[in-house]
C-alpha cells in the first residue's frame, strides 16, 4: 500500500529493513520508475522505497520556468502505487522553507568549482539550489541509499561529492538513462516540444552515438557529433570530460575514456544528454 504524505513528521522509519529514497520533481516517466525499480531491488521487500516529489524553486533561474513546470501529483501517485512505492513524500513549499525570508536567502550548500561549469555556467545558482534541496530531503527522509539518474550526470557527480565531502551517512547510486525508442533521453521537459521539435530532438542522442562509434581521437569524435547537431539545434556545450568531470579530455587523446556531455536549446526548451566514451 502506498502512503501519500505531505508532512515530514510522518516520515518515521518502519522497523527493520533499509530505506531507499528517489528524489524527483514529479511529472514521472519511465526514467524515474527505473530508479524506483533499482531502489526496490536494493532494499528488497522488507525495505522501504520513498519517492519525494517537490518542484524546488531555488534551482530554477527564471520564475516563469518554475511556474510552468508540470505538476501532476495525482498521476504521479498512481504510477508510484503501481510500481510498489511505500511512501510518496510531497511536501509543500511552506514545509520545505518554513522560516521567514525567500528560499534563496536560506543557508545553502556551496557546490564548489564543479558547480560552476557546464550546467552551472549556463544556469548560475542552479546547483546551489539542487544540492541544498537534496541535502534537506536526505536529512528529512534519513535513507540508507539514494538513487539519481545518469541523465543528469553533473548533478549525480555533485551529489556524490557533497555526500562524501560533507559526510552524509547515505550511499548514492546512479542509474542508466532511460530513452524513448528513437533514442531521445526521457525528460519531463520533452512535453514542451512540439512535434517538429520532438523529431528534431533525436539528433542529440544520434550525435552522441556517432561520437561513440567514431574511431579516433577526442577531436575526431567531437567533430563527428557536431556535424550531426549543427544547424538542427542551438548547442550550449558539447564536451568530452573525465568520468569525475574534473578535467576535459585532451583533444589529441587517441584512446579516450570518459563522458561526452551535451546541452542545447530547442524552441526555448533546454535539453541535456550524455554518454560514456
Ligand atoms: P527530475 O524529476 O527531473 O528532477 O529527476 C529526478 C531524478 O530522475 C533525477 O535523479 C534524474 O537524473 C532522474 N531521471 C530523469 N530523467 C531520467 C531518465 N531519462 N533516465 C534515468 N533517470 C532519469
Amino acid at each position: 500500500m502506498t502512503k501519500l504524505i505531505h508532512l515530514s513528521g510522518e516520515l518515521e522509519r518502519k522497523n527493520g529493513g533499509n530505506r531507499a529514497v528517489v528524489p524527483t520533481m514529479g511529472a514521472l516517466h519511465q526514467g524515474h520508475l527505473d530508479l524506483v525499480d533499482a531502489a526496490r531491488e536494493r532494499v528488497g521487500s522488507n525495505g522501504e522505497v520513498v519517492v519525494t516529489i517537490f518542484v524546488n524553486p531555488t534551482q530554477f533561474g527564471q520564475t516563469a520556468e518554475f511556474e510552468h513546470y508540470p505538476r501532476t501529483l495525482e498521476s504521479d501517485f498512481e504510477k508510484c502505487y503501481t510500481s510498489g512505492v511505500d511512501i510518496v513524500f510531497a511536501p509543500s513549499a511552506a514545509q520545505m522553507y518554513p522560516d521567514a525570508g525567500a528560499p534563496s536567502e536560506y543557508v545553502s550548500v556551496h557546490p564548489g568549482p564543479l558547480g560552476e561549469i557546464l550546467e552551472g555556467a549556463d544556469r548560475p545558482g542552479h546547483f546551489t539550489g539542487v544540492l541544498t534541496i537534496v541535502a534537506k530531503l536526505l536529512n528529512l527522509t534519513k535513507p540508507d541509499c539514494a538513487f539519481f539518474g545518469e541523465k543528469d550526470y553533473q548533478q549525480l557527480i555533485l551529489i556524490s561529492q557533497m555526500v562524501r565531502q560533507l559526510n552524509f551517512p547515505v550511499q548514492i547510486i546512479g542509474t542508466p538513462t532511460r530513452r524513448e525508442p528513437d533514442g531521445l533521453a526521457m525528460s519531463s521537459r520533452n512535453m514542451f516540444l512540439d512535434s517538429d521539435q520532438r523529431s528534431q530532438a533525436t539528433v542529440i542522442s544520434q550525435a552522441l552515438v556517432i561520437a561513440q562509434e567514431t574511431d579516433g581521437s577526442v577531436a575526431e569524435k567531437l567533430r563527428a557529433a557536431r556535424f550531426v547537431v549543427d544547424g538542427k539545434i542551438e548547442t550550449s556545450y558539447l564536451v568530452a570530460m573525465s568520468n569525475d568531470l574534473s578535467q576535459e579530455l585532451a583533444v589529441t587523446d587517441p584512446n579516450p575514456e570518459g563522458r561526452l556531455l551535451y546541452a542545447g536549446v530547442l524552441g526555448g526548451t533546454r535539453l541535456i544528454d550524455n554518454m560514456p566514451i
